[in-house]
């Protein structure tokens, strides 16, 4: 019997993830046996997994990249922290960020026992430079950036966070888990060969469009990536960087099979459209009288009433909101203009 296609997707406005590419989807069935984890063992996976993060490093604009196809932005968030950590060897280490930064920090900062320190993000969403510099000192291992906040999908000035971090002799992080395959289309086209970073997480089972669990983390040096190396002794392999152990070959490969069909025509093609319906729901909303927050990345965030939120919600619409209560909606590939419309005509029935 045929099973009937997922419907998980059709009222989904909040989520960062999205219904994989079908080459994305194909390969991950392929590839379920298999375990990157012991890349000796298992070397067509480790071929595929070596291609995706050179392809990455195309995207990303960093010739002779290192790094790994992790479980998602915050395994890479993780190890971006412990990676800085091992190589400072500081008694009492601390990370720098701005409060725009993703939760997965907060879990860095408790599993590896450093100080996460918060500094205030501006009117404009995005990191505030003086705020950063305040916060950092000589026990600063890392300096982490957001290029396309969780919230709001605002860059932070990835450049000049680059430059403090580096002063205080602190690596640059730059969490583009999200935001990855958007900024090469954009004016915010952000990326290694603008900045000297040094770690990035870019995920492609968000915006890439590979299945669940494919996340990117990409350094500049091979050093840092060794700061993460383990002895591996009853493997094949003989030292493992990852944070999990054995590791699913489907997300490897999926991403490998997506970004080889869509970049970048492809996810040009894709971001112009989630920008374009992007713009028109921040219009549409707007001409309302709500209060949005103009997009600069496909994410659209608005004040609505507590009452209309809820009404949504239990109209089906799978939605959620910032710390401070505005509603987001996040144009993933999946999210159509029609979908869009449809919530519109809710948010006026409902009001
Ligand atoms: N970083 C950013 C900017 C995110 O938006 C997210 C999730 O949405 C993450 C990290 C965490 O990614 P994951 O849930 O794949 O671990």
């Amino acid at each position: 019997m045929q099973r009937a296609a997922p419907q998980e997707f059709t009222r989904v406005l909040s989520s960062m993830c999205t219904e994989p590419h079908p080459v994305a989807r194909e390969a991950a069935e392929r590839f379920l046996a298999t375990n990157p984890g012991d890349p000796a063992t298992y070397q067509q996976i480790a071929d595929l997994e070596r291609r995706a993060v050179e392809t990455l490093g195309e995207i990303t604009r960093l010739d002779a990249p290192h790094g790994y196809i992790a479980s998602g932005g915050t395994e890479s968030n993780i190890q971006a922290v412990r990676a800085a950590r091992n190589l400072a060897r500081r008694d009492d280490p601390n990370v720098v960020a701005p409060e725009s930064i993703h939760f997965s920090f907060q879990k860095a900062a408790e599993v590896l026992g450093v100080e996460l320190r918060i500094a205030p993000v501006g009117d404009d969403y995005r990191a505030n430079l003086d705020a950063i510099a305040e916060h950092t000192d000589e026990d600063t291992v890392l300096v982490a950036g957001v290029a396309g906040s969780t919230e709001y999908g605002r860059v932070d000035p990835i450049p000049d966070l680059a430059d403090v971090a580096h002063d205080h002799d602190a690596l640059m992080h730059v969490d583009a888990a999200w935001g990855g395959f958007a900024l090469p289309f954009t004016d915010y086209a952000w990326d290694f060969a603008d900045a000297p970073v040094d770690t990035m997480a870019i995920d492609p089972h968000k915006l890439g469009q590979a299945a669940v669990p494919a996340g990117g983390l990409l350094a500049r040096e091979k050093r840092v990536v060794d700061a993460l190396a383990v002895d591996t002794p009853y493997l094949e392999s003989t030292s493992q960087a990852t944070l999990t152990g054995t590791r699913s070959g489907a997300g490897v490969a999926s991403a490998e099979a997506a970004m080889r069909e869509l970049w970048p025509g492809g996810y040009r093609t894709q971001f112009e459209v989630s920008m374009s319906d992007a713009a028109w729901l921040a219009d549409q909303l707007a001409d309302r009288g709500f209060e949005v927050v103009e997009p600069t990345l496909p994410l659209v965030a608005v004040d609505v009433p507590e009452s209309l939120f809820s009404a949504l919600r239990e109209r089906g619409w799978r939605i959620s909101r910032t710390a401070t209560g505005e509603l987001r909606v996040v144009c993933m590939p999946h999210v159509t203009r029609e979908q869009l419309s449809a919530f519109v005509a809710d948010v006026d029935a409902l009001r």
